[in-house]
């Protein structure tokens, strides 16, 4: 048994460890099954090796550790994140969940618990590969199917082959669903925002995964000529859709909990001297609700036509994604804020505007999310770090959380379990 302050140090050096197994020279990249990962697997089963855990590869690429309980057959309690990471990362998004959890299995006796634990290593989260995310958890949830299969990446090979180059066999997909007595899925992440740094909170309870918009307007008008037709004679796309920009930002800022964001934007005909005849944009909307969030995405349609009308303009809209909301498990959030603060922190309740695995296996299993302090708010960036003091928290709140889960008849009673499925 080594104190948290120990295992936090380790925990931090052995991201940095990973970090160095990356598909490019000098930074970080490590994409669905790419030759690094199957390094990655090698150096974290060497350290479950005196824990007496196994480990193994499901089919979809998933590094799944089983730390067996103290009987046979005992139920399981899942943790884990992901071990993929996008172009030029930092070296603790997904990473660190997993390595936080393989020191949670050091951190006690663990062998005691009435459940076992396995900690799981997803393949994919970040969708750089396929453009998809979310590859690896969803194999366990069963809903890796034949479509996200045929996906190709962009040298023409598909998620099948890719499996079968790095040896594993498709065949098998299946297998690597979960099944029989599953208690929970936990999930340790960096918050990957400035929200938990700006309230002054190490730790954050995570109580939902926000809903999701993706929208494409398009607003025509007259393309002409810049010095020649006089301002109250034009019909401007772009001035419009600038107008509408603004109707949105305000609209959001006064909205708590909502963000909204028009990332991108492309003017045609995209001169100096014209007048753009056409504007397209690019709408992202998050809430916890899908009420609301459904109800602003209405009255965001409603002020561009209102807009368009009033500038003698065309606005035209059209979903690209409408995804719900994924609340996390209520009784885990309990236990998850009961747990912080044990480890002397204040539970600070929030919502992830980002998706992570939680929100894939939260349809199948009981699932909560802890996040931890992100410096500055940055991430997917080589500059992204943590604080050693907030692992050795995390960590603390980890031991709490399994304490008290492992002397809580509700929770490993059936009950529990059957809740969400
Ligand atoms: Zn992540």
């Amino acid at each position: 048994m080594r104190d948290s302050e120990t295992l936090a140090r380790e925990v931090i050096a052995r991201c940095q460890m990973l970090a160095r197994f990356s598909e490019d020279v000098g930074s970080i990249r490590r994409t669905f099954l790419s030759p690094p990962m199957r390094d990655v697997h090698r150096a974290i089963a060497e350290w479950i090796i005196p824990l007496d855990a196994t480990s193994r590869v499901d089919a979809a690429g998933n590094l799944r550790i089983l730390f067996a309980g103290a009987e046979a057959n005992a139920p399981r309690l899942l943790i884990g994140s992901h071990l993929d990471t996008v172009p030029n990362a930092g070296a603790y998004d997904g990473v660190l969940g997993v390595v936080l959890a393989v020191a949670l299995l050091s951190a006690r006796d663990a062998r005691k618990y009435p459940f076992a634990i396995d900690v799981l290593g997803f393949s994919e989260e970040e969708g750089v590969r396929f453009g998809i995310p979310f590859i690896g958890s969803r194999a366990l949830v069963g809903t890796l199917d034949e479509q996200l299969l045929s996906c190709r990446d962009d040298r023409g090979i598909s998620v099948r082959e890719a499996i079968a180059n790095f040896g594993l066999n498709p065949a098998e997909i299946e297998q690597a669903a979960i099944s029989g007595d599953i208690l929970g899925y936990i999930e340790f992440h960096i918050e990957q925002g400035p929200v938990l740094e700006n309230a002054g909170h190490p730790l954050g309870v995570v109580e939902a995964i926000a809903g999701q918009s993706r929208m494409e307007f398009t607003f025509t008008g007259h393309a002409n000529h810049a010095g020649t037709t006089p301002m109250h004679l034009r019909h401007d796309a772009l001035a419009a859709a600038a107008e509408w920009i603004s109707a949105v930002e305000l609209q959001a800022r006064n909205t708590t909990g909502m963000v909204a964001t028009i990332g991108a934007i492309h003017a045609k005909p995209g001169a100096v001297n014209v007048i753009a005849g056409e504007a397209q944009l690019t709408l992202d909307v998050r809430h916890q609700s899908d009420e609301i969030r459904n109800q602003a995405v209405d009255y965001f349609i409603r002020q561009a036509e209102d807009i368009a009308t009033r500038r003698g303009v065309h606005v035209q809209s059209k979903k690209l994604m409408d995804q719900q909301a994924v609340p996390m498990d209520s009784f885990l959030v309990h236990q998850v804020a009961e747990a912080v603060r044990r480890a002397g922190c204040e539970p600070f309740r929030m919502v992830s505007g980002a998706g992570h695995d939680a929100m894939i296996l939260a349809a199948r299993v009981p699932s909560a999310m802890i996040f931890l302090r992100t410096p500055g708010g940055i991430s997917h960036d080589p500059a992204e770090t943590v604080e050693v003091d907030d692992v050795r928290k995390a960590i603390d709140c980890g031991i709490h959380l399994l304490d008290q889960l492992a002397s809580s008849s509700d929770f490993l009673s059936s009950s529990s379990r059957t809740r969400r499925a």
